[in-house]
This record gives structure tokens, C-alpha cells and sequence, in this order.
């Protein structure tokens, strides 16, 4: 286990990194997925797949078992030799950002107000902001996801937070702050596989949507960036991803 919380003390030497920029939520990548995607009804098996409560699409097979990388992520999230634990830690934010902002843009047309009016992510599970008075209330989903996205760009973008210059030191902050990210991202995660997953099916993108998540919980447990409770959810509303997190790890693939 790598020691990112621990690592923060020590004085460190970095190299520069070239900023990445992420692309806007709204300039996202479909250009990429077939035209037909655009019209999403899924197959009258999936709809009525999509609607059974007691197992989701994404828990199903092929479905749960598709994925781009084969084999287990772990090897793929370890620290590289010579290479800083923050700056591996800060990179590797930069593309889970800038990944799941292009999955989301895909979406956003289906992600509307109507359709998602709770931030939802489980049968009954619905996150809420915490606004500027400290008070929780309950947002639409594209406009907490919207909040969400925001919020980490201003802070990838943000050189006091995550430095891209070299000689300059990561704040002592800043694996507090990464967690913090982690634990919002999540929650897009858990609403995109609650709420969209009949439509990542239609754009046949779940094995790049499960690798990318996979590398993500891989990641997050690697650098405990990850809280089990944020993963699961409570017993009285647990969260969806929680059971395809459970069956990863029974495949295998999440590394331990
Ligand atoms: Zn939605």
C-alpha cells in the first residue's frame, strides 16, 4: 500500500508537468460514438431489464464483465518507479476528471431536469449539495453534476491546489482535498450507473465505462482515496455501484 497520506511531509524534487485542459462538459466527445446513438430506446429486452429493481443492467452479464483492460487494475494503479506519489496521484486525477466529463457530455441530453430530478444513484438514494448556508438540499442531477464538474476543473486549473510548475510543492492539503474530489466524482459515477446505464449500453460504451471505473475504484483503494461507506451507502439506502464493486472484487480485477 502506498503511503500518499503519509508522503506529504517530505520534501520533494518534481519534474513539470505539462497542464492538462479538460474539455467542457457541453464539447463532449460524441463524435466518436456512432450516429445512431443519438437515439437512445434500447431494445424492449433492455427496457424491461432497465426497470426490474431487484438487479440492475450494469450487474448483468456481459455487461458486468466487460472491460477493455483484462486482468486486474492493480498493476496499472501502482506508483511507477522514480515517479512521486503526488504528482502520480495528480496526473492520474486529471484523466479520471477529463474521462468521465466526456462520458457525462454524451449524456447530458438524456441527463435533463425532467428526467432527473434527484441526484440519484440507488433505488433509495438521492445525494444532496451542501449550499453556501452549510444546509443539504436536493438538486437536479445535471445541476449537481454540473456543480460537481465545476468545481474540480476550477481546482485542476487552480496552480495553488494542483502545481504544475516545477519546484513547486504540492499544498499539505492536498490529500485531503483529493479525497474530497474523489468522493464527489464517485457519486457522478453512481448516478451515471443508476440512472444511464441502458444508455451506455446503447452506445456500446460500457466496456470503456467499466474500465474506466474500474481503474478509478482500483485507484481509489490503492491510495485509500476511497471510503467503503461512500461506496456502499447504508444498509437503508445502499448505493448501486456498491454491489458491481462487490462483484469486481469477487472476479478479481480490483486488485487487493
Ligand atoms: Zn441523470
Amino acid at each position: 500500500m502506498a503511503t500518499f497520506f503519509n508522503s506529504i511531509g517530505r520534501s520533494m524534487t518534481r519534474a513539470p508537468r505539462n497542464p492538462k485542459r479538460s474539455p467542457t462538459p457541453t464539447s463532449a466527445t460524441s463524435a466518436t460514438f456512432p450516429p445512431e446513438a443519438q437515439q437512445i430506446k434500447g431494445t424492449p429486452q433492455q427496457q424491461q431489464q432497465a426497470q426490474a429493481p431487484q438487479k440492475p443492467l450494469y450487474l448483468c452479464s456481459p455487461f458486468v464483465e466487460a472491460a477493455l483492460v483484462k486482468g486486474n487494475f492493480k498493476t496499472i494503479v501502482m506508483l511507477p518507479k522514480y515517479v512521486d506519489i503526488m504528482e502520480w496521484v495528480a496526473v492520474n486525477m486529471f484523466d479520471f476528471y477529463t474521462n468521465l466529463n466526456e462520458f457525462y457530455g454524451v449524456l447530458t441530453e438524456f441527463c435533463t431536469q425532467q428526467n432527473c430530478a434527484t441526484m440519484s444513484a440507488g433505488a433509495t438514494l438521492n445525494y444532496t449539495w451542501i449550499n453556501q448556508d452549510r444546509k443539504h438540499v436536493h438538486l437536479p442531477a445535471p445541476t449537481y453534476i454540473d456543480y460537481v464538474m465545476t468545481w474540480v476543473q476550477n481546482m485542476l486549473d487552480d496552480d495553488s491546489v494542483f502545481p504544475t510548475k516545477s519546484g513547486q510543492d504540492f499544498p499539505p492539503s492536498f490529500p485531503s482535498t483529493v479525497k474530497h474530489i474523489y468522493r464527489q466524482l464517485l457519486r457522478v459515477f453512481a448516478h451515471i450507473y443508476h440512472a444511464h446505464y441502458a444508455q451506455i449500453l446503447h452506445l456500446r460504451s460500457e466496456p470503456h465505462f467499466n474500465s474506466l471505473f474500474a481503474h478509478f475504484l482500483a485507484f481509489g483503494t490503492e491510495f485509500e482515496l476511497l471510503e467503503v461507506k461512500d461506496v456502499r451507502g447504508s444498509s437503508s439506502s445502499p448505493v448501486g455501484v456498491g454491489a458491481l464493486w462487490e462483484r469486481w472484487k469477487g472476479m478479481g480485477i480490483l486488485g487487493g
